[in-house]
């Protein structure tokens, strides 16, 4: 495996990759466990030739604090890397990927009005600057992306098939504690009260999924109340939003028939430490 710094490590590394197969690419923020490693996995089995990128990109956070205190670990990280497989790290600096301040401004329709959107201003923003400057970069034919981060997911696919980039957007599987916690980097960031107190998020998605399976029961509304009615009775958890959303659109549904695919996101304060998810309801 080869560590890349800089740009002109990561051309040079890449150049001597087979071009017999096709790149595979899974951008992460470092702070590995086994979600991200199970997206390497994934890529492994399209191809040997799988490239990884750490970038903590500051153009996405919104919350100046929630960036300082992102946790990094690039030894670990490495080292889980090269035991998955992976042929390239690239873990560049702040100025290799912006060389000068990145003004663009992205459309992205009705994918950034719900869930983390109007909550995160700027967020998904910031997601496009950077996934696409490291698009332009790997120059990759299939990318890796977690549906732990279901809207993520969505906004990618969308600019992806908008800027006409030739990469397949390959969806993971989020990757759960044994107590069904979605991992993920923050979950280090949790007191000891707090990680017993966030399994309740995905076990109240669970139940509600099997709530709108009986469709007369609750509407849409009524079920993302009862959701955040549910987690909150845990005095540990504030849940900031619960949303029933249009899989493909990402806007608020308020009738089961209104859409043929439908998931349920939720953001989730366990404490200072924010966490999301999502089930998938139809
Ligand atoms: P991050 O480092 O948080 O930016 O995540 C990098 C990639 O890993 C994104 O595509 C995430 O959706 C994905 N990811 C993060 N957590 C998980 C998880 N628990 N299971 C599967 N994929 C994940």
């Amino acid at each position: 495996m080869t560590i890349c710094f800089t740009l002109a490590q990561f051309r040079e590394a890449i150049s001597k990759l087979s071009d017999v197969y096709k790149i595979g690419f899974v951008p992460t923020m470092g702070a590995l466990h086994k979600g991200h490693i199970s997206l390497v996995k994934s890529a492994l089995e399209y191809t040997p030739n799988v490239v990884v990128s750490i970038f903590v990109n500051p153009t996405q956070f919104n919350n100046p604090n929630d960036l300082a205190r992102y946790p990094s670990n690039i030894e670990g990280d490495c080292k889980a890397l090269e035991e998955a497989g992976t042929s390239i790290v690239f873990i560049p600096s702040k100025e290799e990927i912006y060389p000068k301040q990145d003004n663009r401004v992205f459309n992205l329709g009705t994918l950034d009005k719900t869930g983390e959107g109007p909550r995160r201003p700027g967020h998904f923003n910031g997601v496009a600057q950077v996934v696409t400057r490291l698009f332009d970069i790997v120059k990759p034919q299939l990318a890796f992306f977690g549906e732990k981060d279901f809207q993520q997911l969505a906004i990618i696919k969308h600019f992806t098939k908008e800027l006409s980039y030739p990469i397949e957007i390959i969806a993971c599987p989020t990757i759960r504690e044994s107590d069904g916690l979605a991992m993920s980097s923050r979950n280090m960031l949790l007191t000891h009260e707090h990680r017993s107190a966030a399994p309740r998020i995905f076990s109240t998605l669970e139940r509600a999924a099997l709530m709108a399976a009986a469709q007369d029961l609750l509407t849409p509304t009524q079920l993302s109340q009862w959701v955040k009615e549910e987690i909150d009775q845990d005095p540990l958890l504030k849940t900031e939003y619960a949303e029933v959303v249009n899989s493909l659109t990402l806007e608020l549904i308020d009738n089961w028939n209104q859409a043929s695919e439908i998931q349920l996101c939720t953001a989730v304060f366990a404490g200072d430490v924010r966490l999301i998810d999502n089930i998938k309801i139809k």
